[in-house]
C-alpha cells in the first residue's frame, strides 16, 4: 500500500489537483515548425495531494519513487538531479514568471506510464503547478501555466521540449481533441466521440527508449531551422500549402527535403484530420494517420523498429490507422480500431514482439478525458 500524505507528512493534505498524460492524434514535430498540433487527454492522470509551509521550502515525495520525502530550499541556487528537478522548476519558473510561491509539502501519485512518450513529465508539471499556485491562491489562466511549466521543462529541467505537452495537459476537455496553433497559441476543442462511432483508440507502448532520440531531437530542430533559413521564412509553418512543391524544390539538399516534406505535409495532415473530425468522419482519418506515421518513419526518420512492428501489425490485423506518437525512438503508437477489432490487435501485436525478441508491450484503449483540474 502506498503512503498517504498524512503518513507521509505527520499532517492532513489541504487540496489535490491532478493533470492528465497525452496522446498526439496527430502533428509530430510540427510543434518545432511553430504549426499545429492535435493532441488529446489519456485516462491516466498525475495527482499531487499538498498543503503550504511557512518555510520557503518544498518537501516532496513521489509514490512512484523509493525512499523518503527530500527537502529542497527555494531559495538555495540551482534545481536538484532526479525527479525532483521538476516540481522546484515549476516552482522556480512560477517566480520568474511572476507569481510568488510559497513553500510547500507534495506528494505525487501518477498512472501516466513514465518515459513512453505520454508525457508522464507534462503531466507531473501541470499538477504540481496547479497545486502550488492553488495554496497560494493565485489564479491564472490554463496556458499561461502550460506556459509556465513549458518553461520549466526548458529553462530548469534542461528538456528542450515544445509547448504542446503541456498545453494538451492544461487545456484539453473531455470527448475531445485539442487543435493548437503552436505559434498563436489559439485553440478549438474538435470533438471526438469514439464510442458512437463504433471505435477505439489504442495506446501501444512499446517500452522501449532508445538513447538516440536526445540527440536526434536537437538534431531534427536545426534541420527544420536550417530549411526555414533556406527559404527565407521564420518558420515552416509559414510556406503554404500551394507552395511546398516548389520549396522543396528549391532546398535542394537531399537530407533537407525529406526533413522539410515531413514537416510540411503533417502540417496538412493536421488540417485534414480537423477537417474530417469536425464532419463526423472519424473512421476516415485512418489512412492520413498512417501517411504520417510513413512520413516520420521514411522522411524525418524518428521511428524504431519496434514503433514500425506495431504500426504494421495492427494494420495488418485490420485496424484503420495506426502512427507512433510523440519523439519516437520508442515510446508509444496510437491505434485506431473498429471495437470488435482491438483485441485482436492487441493480441496480434504481443505475439509479433515476442516472435521477434522484444519485451512485452503494453497496451490500453482510452478515450479523451479532461485536463488538468482541483479534486474535490
Ligand atoms: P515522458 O514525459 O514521455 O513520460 P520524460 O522523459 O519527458 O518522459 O519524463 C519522464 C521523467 O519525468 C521521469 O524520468 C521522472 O523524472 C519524471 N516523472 C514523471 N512522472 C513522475 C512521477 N509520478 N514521479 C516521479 N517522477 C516523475
Ligand atoms: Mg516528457
Amino acid at each position: 500500500m502506498s503512503p498517504s500524505f498524512a503518513e507521509v507528512f505527520g499532517r492532513p493534505c489541504e487540496g489535490r489537483w491532478s493533470a492528465p498524460g497525452r496522446v498526439n492524434l496527430i502533428g509530430e514535430y510540427t510543434d518545432l515548425n511553430e504549426s499545429f498540433v492535435l493532441p488529446l487527454a489519456i485516462g491516466q492522470r498525475t495527482t499531487v495531494e499538498a498543503a503550504s509551509r511557512p518555510d520557503r521550502v518544498l518537501g516532496l515525495k513521489s509514490l512512484q519513487q523509493d525512499g523518503e520525502a527530500v527537502e529542497v530550499d527555494l531559495d538555495a541556487p540551482g534545481v536538484p538531479g532526479g525527479w525532483s528537478a521538476y516540481p522546484v522548476a515549476v516552482a522556480r519558473s512560477l517566480e520568474a514568471s511572476g507569481f510568488a510561491v510559497g513553500g510547500a509539502d507534495l506528494v505525487c501519485d501518477s498512472q501516466v506510464p513514465i518515459g513512453a512518450g505520454l508525457s508522464s513529465s507534462a503531466a507531473l508539471e501541470c499538477a504540481v503547478a496547479l497545486a502550488l499556485t492553488g495554496l497560494a491562491g493565485v489564479k491564472t489562466d490554463a496556458m499561461e501555466l502550460a506556459r509556465i511549466a513549458q518553461r520549466a521543462e526548458n529553462e530548469f529541467v534542461g528538456v528542450p521540449c515544445g509547448i504542446m505537452d503541456q498545453a494538451a495537459s492544461m487545456c484539453c476537455e473531455e470527448g475531445h481533441a485539442l487543435l493548437l496553433d503552436t505559434r498563436s497559441l489559439e485553440r478549438r476543442q474538435v470533438p471526438l466521440d469514439l464510442a458512437a462511432a463504433g471505435l477505439v483508440l489504442l495506446v501501444v507502448d512499446t517500452r522501449v527508449k532508445h538513447d538516440l532520440g536526445e540527440s536526434a531531437y536537437g538534431d531534427r530542430r536545426r534541420s527544420c531551422e536550417a530549411a526555414a533559413r533556406a527559404l527565407g521564412v521564420r518558420a515552416l509553418r509559414d510556406v503554404p500549402p500551394d507552395g511546398v512543391q516548389a520549396a522543396l524544390a528549391e532546398l535542394g539538399d537531399e537530407e533537407l527535403v525529406r526533413r522539410a516534406r515531413h514537416v510540411l505535409t503533417e502540417q496538412a495532415r493536421v488540417l485534414e484530420v480537423v477537417r474530417l473530425l469536425d464532419s463526423g468522419r472519424i473512421a476516415d482519418i485512418g489512412p492520413i494517420l498512417v501517411a504520417g506515421h510513413r512520413s516520420l518513419r521514411d522522411d524525418f526518420e524518428v521511428s524504431c523498429v519496434e514503433l514500425d512492428t506495431v504500426v504494421e501489425v495492427a494494420l495488418a490485423t485490420g485496424a484503420l490507422g495506426a502512427r507512433m506518437t510523440g519523439g519516437g525512438f520508442g515510446g508509444s503508437v496510437v491505434v485506431l480500431a473498429e471495437v470488435g477489432a482491438a483485441s485482436d490487435v492487441v493480441s496480434a501485436t504481443e505475439s509479433a514482439f515476442a516472435d521477434k525478441g522484444f519485451s512485452p508491450p503494453v497496451a490500453f484503449s482510452t478515450v479523451p478525458g479532461p485536463g488538468a483540474r482541483a479534486e474535490r
